[in-house]
């Protein structure tokens, strides 16, 4: 999220959206609900064409777009390659943090239920636990659970590990370390995505631009 607001572009992510459809209700939603609540993967078909319909949106057309949580199988990153056609992505990143400090991680992780700003248990929002940036409620998501989460990283394993070679083999892979404090983590993003970016890649933003909502 702090990329897109860093470079001014839509942040598309896939947990976000799918979390939004449960809340208020849609088909889609209650469809979603008992895979995100188990940490399942839902069906690809289904993440695809939300995808489809997002990436079709005016906003991804002109700056680029910071995809978030997606694809997550090799079926969503050859789904992906079509709809880009005959464009492509321009970096794929990986950020590397043990399995112990993911756990670590999630299981302290609170979020606000209204704009999605992410806290910690050891890095609380000033008033307890009211979002400091909107006031909404802070709380602790479904799938942060220890048996939702070592499920996760099981899929991890099994169905996101593999697009490390498929993105290797493209020549689009950066492996970046995801240890340290958010600001260093983020600090070595823009790093690697300002070495990337050749002149023009990213025009400056016009003056007052906003990419909308995170
Ligand atoms: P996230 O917020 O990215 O951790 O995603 C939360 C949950 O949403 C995941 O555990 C899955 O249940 C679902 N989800 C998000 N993105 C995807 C995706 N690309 N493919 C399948 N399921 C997804």
């Amino acid at each position: 999220m702090r990329l897109s607001h860093h470079y001014v572009i839509p942040h598309i992510s896939t947990g976000d959206m799918l979390r939004a459809a449960v809340k208020s209700r849609t088909m889609l939603g209650r469809e979603a609900e008992r895979y995100l609540d188990a940490g399942e993967l839902i069906p690809d078909e289904i993440v695809l064409k939300m995808v489809a319909e997002r990436l079709d949106q005016d906003d991804t057309k002109s700056r680029g777009f910071v995809l978030d949580g997606f694809p997550r199988t090799v079926t969503q990153a050859a789904g992906l390659d079509g709809l880009l056609a005959p464009g492509e992505l321009d970096l794929v990143i990986d950020l590397e943090v043990p399995r112990e400090v993911v756990l670590e991680r999630l299981a302290s992780r609170r979020v606000c239920v209204d704009c999605g700003a992410i806290y910690s248990t050891t890095a609380p929002p000033r008033v307890p636990w009211n979002c400091d940036v909107c006031g909404g409620e802070v709380v602790q998501r479904e799938d942060d659970t220890e048996v939702a989460i070592k499920r996760r990283l099981d899929l991890y394993d099994h169905e996101t590990a593999p697009l490390v070679a498929w993105y290797s083999k493209a020549c689009k892979l950066a492996v970046v370390s995801g240890l340290g404090s958010p600001d260093e983590v983020f600090d070595r993003l823009v790093e690697l995505v300002d070495a990337k970016r050749g002149p023009g890649w990213f025009e400056p933003p016009p003056s007052g631009a906003d990419a909308g909502p995170p």
